[in-house]
């Protein structure tokens, strides 16, 4: 954005009157979310309710109000050179990068049937996942290993598949125990397997950056689904295995059946 591009905005946003404000695209998709009961949390994906194009405008929203936000931190954007685009870029990385997975469909997973019956553990991981904490904004950096247990009815996906759909639920402002529910309700429908677990091990920001400033605590947190539930067994070779990719030692956190 140049800093005409500033001025203009900031002349159009002092001239904004609530009812600009009603028919802004974002109250507009608001309505229709609203309209059809449906939650649109930080983690939902609204994808289906934004129309062609007002991604675009919505981007260009979220630019105002950001520079909303820097002008209310009493920071002089038309004269720091080093602000002068910051509410383009954050808008730009918000809407197109680190929280597209609220507005981008789910990506295009290619399924295969279990022609070999395979029955057996299957073991993915480590997948890097980047996510934010939905209380304050600050990045989450994770690990994710997920187990799956088929059976003959179920559908197996290519291994990149994986990656892609741990990174479109984790590209929304998250909470990491409702992150590895959602990344398990993906999978369980896509591959129907008789046994499902999910571990992630993540550190987070807001409590490096802010708060306690703890450099060095982490998280754990499972999902453990179907057979996983019941066989011990299996939760301690799926456990042990994630352990020896991960190279040292993963606890699990509760699901204990
Ligand atoms: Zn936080």
């Amino acid at each position: 954005m140049t800093h005409a591009t500033a001025r203009a905005i900031r002349i159009a946003r002092e001239d904004r009157t609530p009812q600009d404000d009603a028919r802004s695209v974002a109250a507009c998709i608001r309505k229709r979310l609203i309209d059809a009961g449906q939650r649109f949390n930080a983690n939902d994906n609204i994808a289906a309710f934004i129309h062609p194009g007002e991604l675009d405008a919505l981007r260009d929203e979220v630019e105002e109000r950001m520079q909303d936000v820097l002008d209310t931190l009493v920071i002089d954007t038309a004269n720091d050179h080093n602000t002068v685009d910051t509410a383009h870029r954050v808008a730009r990385m918000f809407v197109d990068e680190v929280f597209r997975g609220r507005y981008e469909h789910a990506p295009r997973v290619t399924s295969f049937p279990n022609v070999a019956g395979i029955d057996e553990l299957i073991i993915v991981g480590p997948i890097t996942v980047r996510s934010a904490c939905s209380h304050h904004l600050c990045p989450i950096m994770g690990r994710i290993w997920l187990g799956v247990v088929p059976d003959a009815d179920s559908d197996l996906i290519g291994l990149s598949k994986y990656a892609r759909l741990c990174d479109w639920v984790m590209s929304r402002p998250q909470i990491q125990e409702e992150a590895v529910a959602m990344i398990a309700d993906e999978f369980e429908r896509r591959i129907r397997p008789v046994g499902l677990a999910i571990l992630m091990e993540a550190t987070h920001f807001c409590i490096h950056w802010r708060g306690v400033r703890d450099g060095e605590a982490s998280m754990t947190s499972s999902a453990m689904r179907g057979t996983f539930r019941h066989d011990a067994g299996l939760r301690r070779e799926f456990l042990h295995l994630a352990k020896g990719a991960a190279g040292r030692q993963v606890h699990a956190v509760g699901q204990e059946s």
